[in-house]
């Protein structure tokens, strides 16, 4: 069923009998091409993209909950591509295209939404920082202005601009982007993918990885063996659990993050407003509601709640920022899982045991990658080399000293 304006209206006037489930429900199969463990973004994409970019169809992806229950369904929505290195510049300019043409490319309302990101700057090393991001964000044909105090004034008249400790000096703002409407990215992606032949089993768990001879054979699973020609990880915060079914220590840690929503409001914040002088990011939904988040938990955790030392740093540093959030009431927070690599950048690569591939490592920040993960994740598995833009995302770096550390924090994740 391809859902159109015109379909919607026929059917509410045949009082909505007639939609169609938006993919199937499929008993697992003995065996396929291709299996992918995670319903989330990242392996929702990557099927999609196996079939309708590579035409392999014989694919399943595993999902041990439902479809959307991962960090997918769980983060803040944001989507830019203001990174300064070149092994994720491209990379990441490669998914806000991506996302630029999704919703005709799937025939899924994803609600794009290119309102703006601005990162705000409080000093004269900051600013000199931000404008050589800007600059190498141009130099690869990425959109990027700094603005001065008075053109950020004149956005967002209700931040703290002369705050003591953090007063506000101007911004980095990419126009291009914004935020998507997270979980239906992956019931566009699952729907698509379904359409195409690919089977999404939900409460599947993989339990354990089949190898004979070294050579991965398939998977236990909740719902028995199935074996598969190749086996793909894509299973975000719980990667390193998966992984080490086969044997492998992954260099990722998994931590909290957290998410907080508001009462709905009168809309007064048109784009995404991130503090520079903490972790602290805003944006407002169609809603009303505040959507925002900060630093991640800072310990190691598989639980998919946080602590409340964090919700006080994230009400401190918003509050920093916009004094009037004191009088907001937050309505709900939750936490996910984040598979925090030891530069903060992700892995998309084959592992050193035959048939078994690796996405992961997307730290906090992968939702926004999540189409061009999933085409370069697909690419990798349909023609066993790296897709031109992901060619940096080795597993290998972390032997090798090439590290891709956009923060420049050094090998520490939980500073990521
Ligand atoms: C609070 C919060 C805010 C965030 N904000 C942003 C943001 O604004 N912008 C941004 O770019 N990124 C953001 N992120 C990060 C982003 O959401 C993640 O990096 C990204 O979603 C991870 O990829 P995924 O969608 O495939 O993960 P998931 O949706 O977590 O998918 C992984 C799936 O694997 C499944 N799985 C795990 N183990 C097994 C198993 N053994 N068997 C079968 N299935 C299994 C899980 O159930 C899960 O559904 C945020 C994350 C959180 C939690």
């Amino acid at each position: 069923m391809r859902y159109s304006a015109l379909s919607i209206l026929m059917n509410g006037l045949r009082g909505n009998k007639a939609w169609k489930p938006a993919w199937r429900d499929p008993a697992p199969k003995p065996h396929y091409d291709i299996i992918i463990v995670g319903g989330g973004g990242h392996g929702l994409a990557t099927a999609y993209y196996l079939a309708k970019e590579f035409g392999i169809t014989n694919v399943a992806v595993l999902e041990k909950n439902y479809i959307g229950s991962g960090n997918v369904g769980r983060n803040t929505t944001i989507i830019r591509s203001n990174y300064l290195l070149p092994g994720n510049n491209p990379f990441y300019e490669l998914s806000m295209k991506l996302w630029e043409g999704l919703e005709q490319d799937f025939n899924f309302n994803a609600m794009v939404s290119q309102r703006g990101v601005l990162n705000l700057y409080h000093s004269d090393a900051q600013r000199d920082a931000y404008t050589r991001r800007g600059n190498a964000m141009r130099l690869h044909g990425v959109d990027a202005e700094l603005l001065d105090r008075a053109a950020v004034k004149s956005m967002l008249p209700f931040l703290d601009f002369d705050n003591a400790r953090f007063p506000i000096q101007g911004g980095l703002l990419q126009r291009r982007g914004g935020t998507v409407r997270h979980d239906a990215v992956a019931w566009g992606y699952a729907r698509g993918a379904d359409q195409r032949g690919v089977d999404i089993i939900q409460g599947c768990e993989v339990t354990g990885i089949r190898r004979d001879k070294g050579k991965v054979v398939g998977v236990e699973t909740s719902r028995g063996f199935i074996g598969c020609g190749k086996l793909a990880l894509a299973a975000a915060g719980n990667s390193s659990q998966v992984a080490a079914m086969a044997g492998l220590r992954l260099p990722i840690e998994s931590h909290v993050l957290q998410a907080f929503v508001s009462e709905g409001l009168k809309p007064f914040i048109d784009g995404v407003v991130t503090f520079g002088a903490g972790h602290f990011y805003v944006s407002q939904s169609d809603k009303g509601g505040l959507v925002f988040g900060g630093d991640i938990d800072g310990y190691n955790s598989y639980a998919q709640r946080g602590n409340l030392a964090t919700v006080e740093h994230v009400a401190e540093a918003g509050k920093a920022m916009i004094p009037a959030l004191s009088r907001v009431r937050v309505l709900r927070s939750w936490g996910g899982i984040m598979d925090m690599s030891m530069d903060g950048s992700p892995i998309i690569d084959r592992t050193s045991i035959d048939n078994l591939y690796l996405n992961a490592g997307w730290c906090y920040g992968g939702f926004k990658a999540t189409p061009a993960s999933g085409f370069c994740f697909a690419h990798l598995l349909a023609r066993e080399a790296p897709q031109e833009t992901a060619t940096a995302f080795r597993l290998d770096r972390f032997q090798r000293g090439y590290l891709i550390d956009e923060k420049g924090q050094g090998a520490q994740p939980n500073l990521h």
